[in-house]
């Protein structure tokens, strides 16, 4: 789950990162408000869930409160890569010397959080990585001592920083890294980190992606999830218990089994197609849960095929085969769809989907194959 800038720079602050003052306004009239309730020059930033804002034209710098309302009402609305901006964030607007990245993921090599950084902040780490990869510096950090003091000084001299700088940078990366651990994040980014013309470290910008997997655990966190942001067929995947991610290929993919999904967009891939999804109905999946996965795989306009793919285990084949029919039942549609159903009752499966004409084929080779065709508009 994603959060928003303004939710990630208040956790930040809440570990000694320091952030401008300012407040998220949803209409113009408000922002105005923020805007002299801060005084002087200001930042209208919306608040979508995507990077590069910036680039769109949704981070904008006001001299007043009336501009500020300008920039605001031009600002909330917008489209910015597929998402409606219904939130900006109003910063007093900082002096701006110099831009430094700073974040950290998880590093799955090396079992390890792992710092990024980079004294040429501002703009995306990918494009860095890509371009100027020699200045992008990575510090792997022992998750049982947690970042220490000497690694932070290194890092700080590492990004050309000297005098009081070094200090505010320790306490600042320290702060961040236990504000992502506290979190169970699987990134927490600070883009620009700056260096204000008073010679302060300020976080200008904030990222945090938390690990779904640990929400349980943070409900004031699972809290601050923003729906409106979210994809929607993501939100209804998770309110069907499915494990969804969209891709963007042709090829809807419906599978039981997280490893046998992944086995499934290889193979698909290998016939000459794209998989247009990740789909993990799970073991022991009913009929509700197929016609839900199904109208989430029906609702992406670029799949023109579906391919089932179901290993019998717990799961049975009959019962998956009646819940495809039922699922076709209530989401009505012309896709073609080819299923492989193999192990606990797969003759009674296949018998089944026979009697209503619904293709099926015993191998996953034969079944994508089939898929493949029928994507490219030839009838299997
Ligand atoms: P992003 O494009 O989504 O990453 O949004 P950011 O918050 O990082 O803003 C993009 C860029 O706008 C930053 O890299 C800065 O160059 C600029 N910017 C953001 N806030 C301020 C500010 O307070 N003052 C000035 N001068 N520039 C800012
Ligand atoms: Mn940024």
């Amino acid at each position: 789950m994603k959060l928003h800038e303004y939710q990630s720079k208040r956790i930040f602050a809440q570990y000694g990162v320091p952030i401008p003052n300012g407040d998220v306004a949803t209409t113009p009239a408000e922002a105005k408000a923020i805007a002299g309730k801060l005084g002087g020059r200001v930042v209208v930033k919306s608040q979508v869930l995507v990077g590069g804002r910036g680039k769109a034209g949704g981070v904008k710098l006001a001299n007043d409160p009336a501009e500020a309302e300008a920039v605001a009402q031009k600002i909330l609305g917008m489209d910015i890569k597929g998402l409606t901006v219904e939130k900006v964030l109003v910063d007093e607007a900082a002096d701006i010397q110099q831009e430094i990245y700073l974040g950290i993921v998880i590093d799955r090599a090396v079992h390890k959080p792992v710092f990024i950084a980079s004294s040429e902040g501002g703009v995306e780490i990918e494009v860095v990585a890509k371009e100027n990869p020699d200045a992008i510096i990575r510090l792997p950090v022992d998750p049982l001592l947690g970042m220490v003091d000497f690694q932070a000084r290194n890092l700080a001299f590492d990004l050309g920083l000297r005098g009081k700088l070094i200090n505010q940078f320790v306490k600042i990366a320290k702060g961040l890294y236990q504000a992502f651990v506290d979190s169970d994040a699987s990134l927490a980014e600070i883009n620009p980190l700056v260096v204000t013309g008073e010679g302060k470290l300020l976080a200008v910008d904030g990222k945090m992606v938390l690990d779904d997997s640990a929400l349980y655990r943070h409900p004031n966190l699972e809290a601050m999830r923003d729906v409106q942001e979210e994809d929607e067929s993501e939100r209804i995947a998770r309110d069907a218990g499915l494990s969804f991610v969209k891709l963007d290929g042709e090829i809807g993919c419906m599978v039981n089994g997280a490893g046998l999904a992944m086995a499934t967009m290889d193979i698909v891939k290998h016939y000459g197609a794209e998989p247009a999804n990740f789909l993990d109905i799970g073991g022991g999946a009913k009929a509700d849960k197929v016609a839900a996965a199904l109208r989430i795989i029906l609702a992406d306009p670029k799949v023109n095929a579906v391919l089932f793919n179901i290993f019998g285990g717990i799961t049975r084949c009959d019962e998956v085969a009646n819940g495809i029919l039922e699922a076709l039942q209530e989401v009505k549609t012309d896709i073609p769809m080819v299923a492989r159903l193999v192990g606990t009752n797969e003759e009674e499966g296949r018998a089944i989907l026979q009697a209503a004409n619904f293709p099926s084929a015993q191998s996953l080779g034969e079944a994508a194959q089939m898929a493949v065709a029928m994507a490219k508009g030839g009838q299997a």
